[in-house]
């Protein structure tokens, strides 16, 4: 990871920047300089999230909530009792590529810069609380095949831009489970259900960020929360890179 992003540093010094995503060239300012940017072109930003849509106050989904409601419905399931999350923006699109492309080729340096956005969206809503960031785990195997985590790579981005410690052995599976891509709604929740537990670290009257590549059904996000709030976590956030959709 460090080696690849020093390469990545070196590429830049000797090659003008370019947007990480599409491969445009970054505008020459002394902000893309001092890394206060993330490495995305502004083409690419404003097709990941559009500032103006209405989104839901506690998950960051974009679109319309239902007249008269606080938040979503997905955010309404019972268990996900994260206090609020964020998000890049809705899994679809240029967002949606980018994330498959990250997960498909290991793609460190754009986990890192989904991170570091994150980071600036969790300090722009003022959740700037957090006492430990933890990904939500995942299988030696699934690493193995993969050759890296990204959620843990997503963590080491928002501890970049905001200095929150990272402890990524805080949550640890309980069992196998299978890819919750292709099960359904119910399947999801059942499939974790009692999947996680804590490993090593304190949680007790901390505030807890749990970070994951995509959130969905929300199935894995409510069993963390869970898992750390028994444990007797003060309050659960989620940063996510990308949020399923379900509204409009
Ligand atoms: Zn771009
Ligand atoms: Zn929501």
């Amino acid at each position: 990871m460090v080696r690849k992003l020093l390469e990545h540093r070196f590429v830049s010094l000797v090659f003008p920047d370019r947007c990480c995503s599409c491969d445009r060239l970054l505008p020459d300012s002394d902000d893309f300089r001092a890394g206060r940017l993330a490495d995305f072109c502004q083409f690419c930003l404003e097709q990941f999230s559009d500032p103006q849509s209405p989104s839901c106050p506690k998950c960051g989904v974009q679109g319309k909530l239902e007249v008269g409601a606080d938040d979503c419905a997905l955010c309404r399931r019972p268990g996900l009792c994260f206090v609020r999350g964020v998000a890049v923006g809705n899994y679809r699109g240029i967002l949606k590529q980018q994330v498959l492309r990250m997960k498909r080729e290991g793609n460190e340096i754009l986990a890192f810069q989904f991170g570091r956005l994150l980071g600036e969206a969790l300090l722009n809503n003022n959740l700037n609380d957090v006492d430990t960031v933890v990904p939500v785990p995942t299988h030696w195997w699934r690493r193995f095949k993969t050759g890296f985590h990204a959620a843990d790579i997503i963590c080491d981005g928002i501890r970049q831009k905001t200095g929150f410690k990272k402890n990524n052995r805080l949550l640890r599976y309980t069992r196998r489970t299978s890819k919750q891509g292709k099960l359904t709604t119910a399947q999801r929740f059942a499939n974790v259900d009692g999947a996680l537990r804590i490993g090593r670290g304190i949680v007790k009257g901390k505030t807890v960020l749990v970070v994951d590549d995509v959130m969905t059904s929300g199935a894995t996000a409510a069993q963390a929360t869970q898992t750390l709030l028994a444990a007797g976590a003060n309050r659960v956030y989620m940063a996510v890179a990308a949020r399923g959709a379900g509204l409009s």
